[in-house]
């Protein structure tokens, strides 16, 4: 049986666009939809699906939906230079979120707004009345209006996906399903459906709905998917006149009464202006699986709905042309899942990028899976899409010579992860040492955490040593699965240059290991492993003894300490020339300076909460600019604690 490149699960928005996007970088691709084409079954129907920018649920999605657009404009050409359509994919019609001005949907949009410096206008209650008499609005109300906003019509998005992902050769399967899928080999999956099977190097499952059923028990220890039922109203204004045909796509945030949103006249079928609720009113949503879900809509439900338009948006309160329900399907944190499975050699990717607002994501989702399925790995941040998305980072950041007793075991407790009940650690060292070799490195971590260490309940995985990882690409591979399936990475000192130098020859490896420490896992470093943590990484290399500018050379390390520059082995080699050097012409104007003596280790929660661990003699010494010549100077020992507040 020949083997697919990659087998796409679910041909509904995300993975009609995964498809098309592989099957352009030319892979050979199949896809298997259960349906017989766009269909009104899971989560991507109702003829509009609001996309706007400023993202009121987090500002870390800014930057995808910029992508998103440009991938959603380039969509559009696309299609019109293989076929003429009178309706377009994109419509923009402005973007409007209103609300009282501590509520989620306005504190939130004004947070991505100012983060990512996005235009916009503050409309007061007043203002809003009189540009759309259509709201009526409290007087303590507020808008926030956008331009880059509008709405895409989900079922024409994915037929046109099918349509590139056909004219690029990839195979459609509809009407069939996907009834199991298992590790056939370390490099292939083997995928049964109702109508034969398939062999395949990568499998995305982008089932929508069924993600529950389809792998939600595999990862259920680490996150619970749930899927839950949503309502669509179609009404036409009371008196026939034509003010709704140019409002703007709307998100009205009513705080303990749920949120609602709707959009302008939308030309076609069914009429009438769509509105629905988004979250929390108990009336119209419940949970259900794709096989439980009501499709039928109540009078109570209706008169729910009638009673908010009744006081929210009188003009709307019209005839009743139609109704729908779809489902979403939900993470408990709402931000989507985008991950491997673990355990699956990284050839099994799960998709849901749902929890009621993915659709606009689908063009960004599509290039992030292509590039998980061709690279393992993809530039754009995922990491609050990861399975394992602790609210923390850790990292562990030692002077050089032996680990302290108290680090090894707060390493050894980030790197304990607890699935059903039974401890486990994956610890992955990487053995870059200049002068010793791999199995040096691993018999010098394992001295230190001998105590702890039992071979039933942890592995210690030795990643490809440097040569490997620079001249043969299977190595890097190899490295990326052992990222992937890690609870805890620790690098070994050696060169820091070099370290980075083969983190950044391969695209992608330096961002990979970037975005799995935003995702929670916990890295250590030891001497060159703990310079390359800063974001301006002193080399080693330059005259150190003055205190001057351009002396001391510094090259960009792997940046998880964004705000202090770190030196090692500090004390005993007197490195406070060159630390100052850096700290004080530093174009990056760093606030703290960080030098850190043999022996003696620092934690660091979320770049901010610092704890010195190590001997009794030993010191950690920070220094905190005050001015470009002038800094603060603690000594500190073991035990004591820092935060390092300011930003850079
Ligand atoms: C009412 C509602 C309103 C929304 N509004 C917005 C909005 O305004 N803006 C926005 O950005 N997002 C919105 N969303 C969210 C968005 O629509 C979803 O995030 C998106 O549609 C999910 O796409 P999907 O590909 O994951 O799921 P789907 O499009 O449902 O696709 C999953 C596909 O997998 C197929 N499948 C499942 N199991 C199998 C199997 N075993 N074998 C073969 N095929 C299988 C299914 O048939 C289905 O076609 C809304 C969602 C709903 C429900």
């Amino acid at each position: 049986m020949d083997a697919y490149d990659c087998i796409v699960v679910g041909l509904g928005g995300h993975g009609s666009s995964t498809l098309a996007q592989l099957a352009k970088r030319k892979l050979k691709v199949l896809g298997i939809e259960r349906f017989s084409g766009t269909h009104q079954n899971g989560s991507s129907h109702g003829r509009s699906r609001i996309i706007r920018q400023a993202y009121f649920e987090d500002p870390k999605y800014v930057p995808l939906l910029a992508r998103s657009f440009e991938l959603w404009r380039d969509l559009q050409s696309e299609v019109e230079s293989i076929e003429v359509s009178n309706e377009k994919l994109l419509t923009m019609t402005g973007g409007i979120m209103i609300g009282y001005p501590e509520s989620t949907v306005i504190s939130g949009t004004l947070k991505s707004v100012r983060t990512h410096n996005l235009p916009h206008e503050i409309l007061s209650a007043s203002e809003i009345r009189s540009r759309y008499p259509v709201f009526q609005v409290d007087d303590r109300e507020i808008g926030i209006y956008e331009t880059e906003a509008g709405y895409l019509i989900p079922e024409l998005c994915i037929e046109s996906y099918y349509k590139i992902a056909k004219l690029n050769n990839a195979t459609l399967h509809f009407e069939e399903i996907v009834t199991d899928y298992e590790i056939f080999s370390e490099d292939l999956v083997k995928v049964t459906t109702n109508k034969g099977t398939y062999l395949t190097k990568k499998l995305v499952l982008s089932v929508g709905a069924w993600a529950p059923e389809m792998f939600g028990k595999k990862i259920e220890n680490i996150l619970q998917l749930d899927c839950s039922r949503r309502v669509l109203f179609w009404f036409e204004p009371n008196d026939k006149n034509d003010v709704f045909m140019n409002i703007p796509i709307y998100i009205w945030d009513l705080i303990n009464e749920g949120n609602f949103y709707g959009f302008p006249t939308q030309p076609g079928n069914p009429g009438g202006n769509k509105v629905a609720y988004h979250f929390m009113n108990k009336d119209i949503s419940d949970k259900c699986t794709p096989e439980t879900v009501n499709k039928e809509v109540s009078q109570s439900e209706i008169d729910s709905m009638r009673k908010l338009l009744d006081k929210r948006m009188p003009n709307l309160n019209g005839k009743l042309v139609a109704t729908s329900t779809c489902m979403y399907t939900n993470t408990p944190d709402q931000h989507f899942l985008l991950d491997f499975l673990p355990d699956s050699n990284g050839n099994i990717i799960l998709a849901s990028p749902c929890s009621g607002h993915g659709f606009k994501f689908c063009s960004v989702v599509g290039e992030i899976l292509s590039d998980l399925v061709q690279n393992s790995f993809t530039s754009h941040d995922i990491s609050f899409f990861r399975l394992q998305r602790q609210s923390e980072t850790r990292v562990l950041i030692e002077g050089g010579g032996d680990m302290p007793a108290q680090a090894g075991e707060l390493f050894y407790q980030w790197a304990t992860v607890t699935v059903k009940g039974v401890e486990h650690r994956n610890i992955v060292v990487i053995p870059w040492a200049s002068e010793q070799t791999n199995e040096e490195c691993m018999n010098n971590f394992k001295l230190w955490g001998s105590h702890l260490f039992n071979e039933e309940t942890s592995s210690l995985v030795c990643a490809p040593n440097q040569l490997q990882m620079v001249t043969d690409i299977k190595y890097v591979k190899l490295f990326i699965k052992q990222l992937l399936n890690a609870t805890a990475i620790f690098f070994h000192g050696g060169d820091q240059v070099k370290i980075i130098e083969v983190l950044i020859k391969w695209p992608g490896l330096r961002e990979l290991i970037q975005s799995r420490y935003q995702s929670g896992l916990p890295f250590a470093g030891t001497s060159a492993g703990a310079a390359i943590m800063s974001v301006t990484m002193i080399t080693g290399e330059g005259d150190f003894e003055v205190i001057e500018p351009d002396k001391v050379e510094t090259k960009f390390g792997l940046g998880f300490v964004s705000n202090a520059i770190i030196d090692q082995h500090f004390v005993k080699r007197k490195r406070t020339n060159r630390l100052l050097s850096v700290l004080m012409y530093s174009n990056r104007n760093e606030p703290y300076g960080i030098g850190i003596d043999e022996d003696m280790a620092i934690s660091l929660i979320n770049g901010r909460k610092a704890k010195v661990l190590g001997g009794p003699n030993g010191k950690v010494l920070l220094f905190e600019r005050q001015d470009k010549c002038e800094f603060k100077l603690k000594v500190l020992g073991s035990g004591d604690e820092f935060e390092l507040i300011r930003d850079q």
